[in-house]
């Protein structure tokens, strides 16, 4: 295994502590509950499970691990023939998760094109489910693109979510080199307008990976286009390359370079902006959430 190479100063993190991180802990081992936060060794664990009372914030991958694209960023196994949905993922989710205190989930999937419906039908199933058995839960969906088909959109944004996030990740020249030629651009944003359009009440959100080889100008075009298509909330991170294997990291941008793209952000008329070296789209989503739309 070659040696990790050393990371910048801001990208280091401290091991997570604290009374609330370990008890969430404790319960998702008693309640065999997989969280991406854990699988995927992510830095702002002890954040996001001991965020602010009232917003402590964990995301979940249903539908498998297993997806049937290959973005060349991403970590998550590949198959074009993945194992069959479970069809007692929704009611065994969504009592782990009920049971679970947790204030915030965010609920995210592979994709699975191999699906008449790319799973949407089953991820709505999912959604409700939990829904149901806590319906003071916050809940996210950071939702695949389902082929672009609105209807699958619609089953998805209507299931009874608070957020609805789908992730352009990338700006629009480099999004055929970064994500999966299934997942175009203009598809993405057409999935955010949809969700913003057959549910209002729901709030929309996206993410952009920083460091891919994008210009300034083409950010800021990006942020446009998402507002266009009623985006409220936009997160910006530092690209890290999951292996040698993965797309190279253009560039690290240095801190104060996140906090200019959070002050033009909002000043362009975002609810929300979180932006830093190590921001993912669930970060700390629960706060986010709550700062940008509590009364
Ligand atoms: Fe990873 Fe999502 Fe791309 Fe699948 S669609 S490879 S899970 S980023
Ligand atoms: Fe979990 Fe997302 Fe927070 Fe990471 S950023 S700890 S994956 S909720």
């Amino acid at each position: 295994k070659a040696p990790r190479e050393r990371l910048p100063e801001w990208l280091r993190v401290e091991r997570p502590g604290g009374e609330d991180y370990t008890r969430i802990r404790k319960q998702m081992r008693s309640l065999k509950l997989a969280t991406v936060c854990e699988e995927a060794r992510c830095p702002n664990i002890g954040e996001c499970w001991g965020g602010e009372k009232g917003t402590a914030t964990a995301t979940i991958m249903v539908m498998g691990d297993t997806c049937t694209r290959g973005c060349r960023f991403c970590n998550v196994k590949t198959s074009r023939t993945p194992p069959p949905l479970d069809p007692n993922e929704p009611l065994a989710t969504a009592q782990a998760i009920a049971s679970w205190d947790i204030d915030y989930v965010v609920i995210t999937s592979v994709d699975r094109d191999d699906q008449p419906d790319h799973g949407a039908g089953h991820l709505a199933q999912v959604i409700r489910t939990v829904k149901e058995l806590k319906p003071s839960l916050m809940l996210e969906c950071l939702s695949p693109d389902f082929g672009g088909d609105l209807s699958r959109v619609a089953l998805v944004a209507t299931a009874g979510l608070n957020v609805f996030a789908h992730n352009l990740e990338t700006v629009e020249r480099l999004t055929p080199t970064v994500r999966d030629r299934r997942a175009t651009y203009r598809q993405s944003l057409a999935v955010l307008t949809g969700a913003r359009a057959l549910a209002p009440e729901v709030v929309t959100k996206t993410s952009l990976m920083l460091g891919c080889g994008e210009t300034a100008a083409e950010v800021r075009q990006t942020m446009r286009d998402a507002l266009s298509a009623g985006v409220e909330i936009i997160t910006f991170g530092q690209y890290l390359q999951p292996s040698k294997r993965h797309m190279a990291v253009s560039r690290m941008l240095p801190p104060s370079e996140y906090e200019n793209w959070r002050e033009e952000g909002m000043a362009m008329g975002f609810k929300y902006v979180a932006s830093g070296p190590l921001v993912r789209s669930s970060y700390k989503a629960g706060e986010v959430f709550l700062e940008a739309f509590a009364k």
